[in-house]
């Protein structure tokens, strides 16, 4: 008898616990696991901050594919498309070559992109954070205005060059405004012609308070330290324009700026909409057992997915947070089990444990399990849960040095210029990609299917 195929789509939080599970709990002989990955890394997001502002090397949050999973076969490249009817999905390799990959299982577990909107100018010249690329690219573009500030006899392009722009006021862009101005405020002492002073950082949010996520209370508390170092907050704002050197508000003010950085909210992969199936805000809709109703043999978790939140109840999904892909990724390798079994699916239900945001130093604000913190108390929680998190002995193990290495000897602010031939804009990284219509994806999953 042939074994069923399992095949995972995506090695983020989600996908990577539900393959571990699976690996520990079927026997090689009960079921062929594929995962799908462009990468052979898995990153840990949540401390790309620190990887922008050089806190930490990027090999500390990308974590080797190959040490983590023993006996999952890796296809490397992107899935552009499922077709359900057929149990396929068809795979772009790294080579280019087109592949169709038939399934029995599959797991949608692909993440979310950045989330942009029909502002001018946007994509060409803001600047995301949501792969390690694009947390390198940063870092050396914020070091890059340095030089170039200090270079300059120009006082209006000075003034532009060290003037930065954050857009998101939720943890992603908060932690990001607070390790970059913690990054410019230390480099700025390297450079005798550059004055403190000079350097401002805006962030800049649609919603009336920063971090919602947080509560009033640490939202203020995080705010009134941020301020304190002299960041300078646009609430109940967004961005109208954005060009090469200009950041037009909707209140109506001009910021001459060479940095806009969007951290606005995600938007579920684009693998979803080549489906055709029901979506709850672009997100997949699933089942509480974390399956596509409708769909035979197709399993979706992480951001990618709308999972009902069990814990909260109404019409509530589980945001779109490493807690819960993690958790899901396990949930959904226990369904994957039960259906492999003929045994009942059980649906997925965790209670968030909170939210921790790191603002650098002994700045930061809490809320495990309800209990507001901040300060020196919230940064050792924060620290302590991403130890906790990060998936391997050998990448906590690097964390901690890099950590222990910035606060003893700081950072010596050099910009590799590895990527100073790409623009390394939003639409840079996100065209790298194309995707097929469901109609497309059938033209290529019958032919290639049958080839296969
Ligand atoms: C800066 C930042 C800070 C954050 N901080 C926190 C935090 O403190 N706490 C928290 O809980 N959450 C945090 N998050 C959110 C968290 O990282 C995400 O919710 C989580 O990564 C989602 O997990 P996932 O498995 O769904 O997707 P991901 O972890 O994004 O993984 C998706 C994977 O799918 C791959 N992929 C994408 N498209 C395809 C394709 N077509 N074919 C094959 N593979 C594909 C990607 O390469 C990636 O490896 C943060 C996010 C950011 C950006």
């Amino acid at each position: 008898m042939t074994r069923p195929k399992i095949l995972v789509v995506g090695a983020g939080f989600a996908g990577v616990e539900c393959l571990r599970r699976l690996e520990r709990r079927l026997s090689p002989a009960e079921a062929e696991l594929v995962l799908v990955s462009p990468s052979d890394y898995q990153l840990y997001l949540p401390l790309l901050p620190h990887v922008a502002a050089g806190v930490l090397t990027p090999q500390s949050v990308a974590v080797s594919l190959r040490r983590r999973l023993r006996r999952t076969r890796i296809c490397p490249g992107g899935a552009i498309g499922i077709d359900p009817e057929a149990k396929v999905c068809v795979v772009r390799k790294v080579t280019g070559e087109v592949v169709a990959e038939p399934y029995d299982q599959l797991v949608l577990a692909a993440g979310s992109t950045t989330r942009t909107f029909d502002i001018p100018g946007l994509r060409d010249h803001g600047r995301g954070m949501k792969s390690l690329a694009e947390a390198a690219y940063l870092r050396d573009h914020v070091i890059a205005q340095l030089d170039i500030a200090a270079a300059t006899t120009d006082e209006a392009e000075r003034a532009a060059r060290l003037q930065f722009v954050v857009v998101g006021g939720g943890y992603a862009g908060t932690e990001t405004a607070a390790y970059l101005q913690r990054l410019t405020s230390a480099a700025v002492g390297r450079y005798p012609r550059l004055d403190r002073a000079q350097i401002r950082w805006h962030l800049v949010d649609v919603a009336p308070r920063l971090l919602p996520e947080l509560g009033e209370k640490l939202g203020e508390k995080a705010m009134a330290t941020l301020r304190y170092r002299g960041i300078e907050f646009s609430l109940g704002t967004s961005v109208a324009s954005v060009d090469a050197t200009t950041v037009k508000l909707t209140d109506g003010r001009t910021l001459p700026s060479h940095t806009l950085i969007w951290t606005a909210g995600v938007s579920a992969s684009p693998l979803v909409a080549t489906l055709g199936a029901e979506t709850v805000r672009g997100r997949l809709a699933a089942t509480p057992q974390l399956t596509v109703p409708g769909f035979d043999g197709l399993f979706a978790a992480g951001d990618a997915a709308a999972v009902p939140d069990l814990a909260k109840g109404g019409d509530a999904v589980c945001p779109p947070t490493a807690q819960h892909a993690q958790r899901q990724g396990k949930a959904l390798a226990e369904n994957i089990l039960a259906r492999l079994r003929g045994a009942p699916l059980k649906p997925y239900v965790h209670k968030d444990l909170g939210l921790v945001v790191d603002l650098g130093g002994v700045d930061a604000v809490s809320k495990p399990l309800g209990l507001e913190l901040h300060g020196l108390p919230a940064q050792a929680v924060a620290r302590g849960y991403h130890l906790l998190a990060l998936p391997t002995l050998t990448a906590r193990t690097r964390v901690v040095t890099n950590w222990t290495l910035n606060a003893l000897a700081g950072d010596d602010f050099v910009r590799t210029d590895f990527q100073s031939r790409r623009p390394g804009t939003l639409q840079d990284f996100e065209s790298a990609t194309s995707y097929l219509t469901p109609d497309q994806v059938r033209e290529h999953s019958r032919p290639l299917a049958a080839r296969t």
